[in-house]
């Protein structure tokens, strides 16, 4: 076995084959890019070495760095993890040139299956069930238009090269071939570079069913069962489940051997899968592609085989053979996997970038999860938004359901947006728990799985307020402790506990919901202890609690007994209940808050972007919470608002100009200052 391997990937994957390899026995060895210096996946590794900038193609891609930090740190064998370098034929010649095993298939092998084209007509000739298609080398217009017609309407043109559903176009009927074959072409190109394409039947309501297998380097293959991939948003997966729902023993053996005999044409070796399309009316399956190395999803079938396959890759590539055969493998409950993602579903999905300023996971029995990121962690705009995958086990279907739905609800993250929501829509979803699955799920169900969010309710508002009046006279005590005249009677009092009932008046805005109105909020201080909280259109609230350190908030509101998490960061609220997550922008603090202090810093660039209008002229004198300047990053546009009133002095970038994250992009001066 080796003793020291380097991983030349980053988050979550880079981080589990770490655990794997120090279970082990492996020392490991990290790499990372000058965005990911303070990252998880190098503070867990042994070892870690810079290889480049941000951009992946100058770090994570660039082959010379990488191999060039394996043979400074003395490891004898290179992990690639999923997408990067992990299909990349090169690489895995670089490796070998260098004297380091590849943990992964033989570089032809990847070759062999690197162009949809090329494999399937390798497929094919072994007898594995295709799409009925054209894969042929003449691209000419007319021959591609006859053989749709050959094929027969709806028909599906693929990118050759393609990959993550790029390049993929429906061709229903043949008025419209021409111009979705120029599309597809065109997609083509500027993403692969490569405009060749293929031409498949287009299945209309297939699932995506897939055989993970694996092959030692003495002839031994065996195949790992199967994952259901069918729950997909524009042919990228976002639930996967092990075993199959409603799938035969027969049908298992079928598609299981036919992937082993896949992986025996190329002379695979290591952990593979074979994705087919499967017709579960007809009973039929299609090989779509292979992926020639390991999976995202793969902890689905480790959670039902038992089996670690980072392990099993590590052993495959010292040379060992396979641990167990064929018919020792078996299978054991159920499990379901999602991507939890830094993104909006409201608005397409949008990727998030940004600060994680609160992170919890579920944890007990029959959960798994993999992250590989923190709390105070930042999404970027780098890399994938991918935050965490969750895993739940169960014995059975229903059972792993049940438990993935309060693994989500204990799932808590703060700062960015996230698909939680879509996810337990999606769980709770009557023909997901149906098992009515295939490929256009999502788009069949988007009424109800994409509903907006409704506004939170009076009592969330107030939850939210009482959690800061309670943290404001946290912060008055600790103040008062920590004060050079204790006895003071002014440094015990939090600013109300005058002789009468003080007031005051707080201002909250949902940032959770799009264009939410800014609630006012009346606050008494009631001298019994607790406050009066009114919400202005004639609901009101007594309430009073507790809130700890770490933002556990227990107390009533009204009659109604409430726990929660409530957390701040600048002038935000997170707030944490059995149900839901809300977020609240603090509009105005309290009086006798240093506002300056509260929100300071709302004008610096929360993420790498580009700044596309300045909304005032410089001068101007402004309002607290007045639109100054528009940023734009991931394709989305925030606009930052004055922390307090003041004046605009300057402005530090002109449009136009790129800025990174915290650049502070305009002087300015508060009232008072
Ligand atoms: P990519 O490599 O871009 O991910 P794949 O060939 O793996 O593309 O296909 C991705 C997804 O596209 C499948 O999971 C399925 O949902 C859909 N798809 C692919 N081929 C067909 C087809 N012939 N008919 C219907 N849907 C298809």
């Amino acid at each position: 076995m080796f003793s020291k391997i380097l991983i030349a990937n980053r988050g979550e994957i880079a981080c589990r084959i770490v655990r794997t390899a120090r279970r082990m026995g492996i020392a490991t060895v990290t790499v990372y890019s000058d965005a990911d210096r303070d990252a998880m996946h190098v503070a867990v590794a042994d070892e870690a070495y810079r290889i480049g900038p941000p951009s992946a193609r100058d770090s994570y891609l660039n082959v010379e760095s990488i191999v060039a930090a394996a043979k400074r740190a003395g490891a004898e064998a290179i992990h690639p993890g999923y997408g990067f370098l992990s299909e990349n034929a090169a690489f895995a010649d670089a490796c070998a040139a260098a004297g380091l095993v590849f943990i992964g298939p033989p570089a032809s092998a990847i070759r062999a299956m690197g162009g949809k084209s090329e494999a399937k007509a390798l497929m094919d000739k072994a007898g594995i069930p295709l799409v009925p298609g054209y894969h042929g080398v003449d691209q000419s217009p007319h021959i591609l238009a006859e053989q749709a017609e050959l094929i027969g309407y709806p028909v599906l043109i693929k990118a050759s090269a393609g990959g993550g559903g790029r390049g993929m176009k429906v061709a229903a009927q043949a008025s419209e071939f021409a111009s979705q074959l120029a599309s597809a072409k065109r997609e083509a190109a500027s993403s692969f570079g490569d405009d060749r394409v293929l031409i498949e039947k287009y299945l209309e309501h297939p699932r995506h069913v897939e055989i993970q297998v694996f092959a030692d380097s003495h002839a031994n293959c065996v195949y790992l069962f199967e994952r259901d991939c069918s729950i997909q948003r524009r042919h990228q997966k976002v639930i996967e489940e092990a075993p199959a729902p409603n799938f035969s023993p027969d049908m298992r053996e079928r598609m299981g051997r036919a992937a082993v005999e896949a992986a025996r044409a190329i002379g695979y070796v290591g952990a593979g899968t074979i994705e087919f399309l499967y017709d579960a009316a007809a009973g039929q399956f299609y090989f779509m592609e292979m992926n020639t190395r390991l999976q995202v999803e793969h902890p689905v079938t480790e959670m039902i085989t038992g089996l670690d396959l980072v392990e099993w890759q590590l052993r495959v590539a010292a040379g060992e053979t396979l641990p167990l055969s064929q018919n020792d493998l078996t299978i054991s409950g159920h499990a379901i996997e999602a991507r939890l993602y830094a993104e909006d579903p409201g608005r397409g999905f949008l990727p998030q970038t940004g600060r994680l300023t609160h992170l919890a996971f579920p944890s007990g029995e029959n959960v798994r999860v993999d992250t590989g990121v923190r709390a105070g962690d930042s999404i970027s705009v780098y890399y994938d938004p991918m935050i965490a995958k969750l895993i739940a086990w169960g014995p059975d279907r229903d059972a792993a359901i049940h438990r993935f739905g309060v693994a989500l609800a204990e799932t808590r993250v703060g700062g960015l947006k996230t698909n939680i929501g879509f996810l337990a829509r999606l769980a709770n979803h009557a023909a997901f728990k149906a098992a009515d699955l295939d490929t256009r799920f999502i788009e069949r169900h988007n009424d109800d799985l994409l509903k907006r969010p409704l506004p939170a309710s009076d009592a969330a508002f107030a939850l939210a307020a009482l959690g800061l009046l309670l943290a404001r006279t946290e912060e008055a005590h600790r103040a008062a402790r920590a004060s050079s005249d204790p006895s003071s009677p002014w440094a015990h009092s939090n600013g109300w506990r005058l002789d009468d009932e003080a007031r005051d008046e707080l201002r909250l805005r949902e940032v959770s919901v799009e264009n939410a109105e800014e609630k006012k909020i009346d606050v008494v201080y009631r001298r019994g202890g607790g406050w009066r909280i009114a919400l202005g259109n004639g609901s009101a609230f007594d309430a009073q609690g507790e809130i700890a350190a770490d933002g556990e908030l227990t107390g009533t509101i009204g009659d109604e007994k409430v726990s929660a998490v409530w957390k701040s960061a600048g002038n935000e609220i997170t707030l944490f209940t059995k149900t839901e997550s809300r977020r609240f922008a603090i509009v105005d603090r309290l009086q006798g808050a240093d506002a300056a202090q509260v929100s300071g810093g709302s004008l610096v660039a929360p993420m790498p972007g580009r700044v596309i209008s300045l909304l005032v002229e410089p001068g101007t004198h402004v309002e607290a919470n007045q639109p100054v300047v528009v940023l734009e990053a991931m394709k989305m546009e925030h606009t930052l608002r004055a922390p307090s009133q003041g004046t605009v002095v300057a402005f530090r970038y002109a449009a136009g100009e790129q800025v990174d994250e915290g650049a502070e992009l305009v002087d300015f001066r508060a009232d008072g200052n």
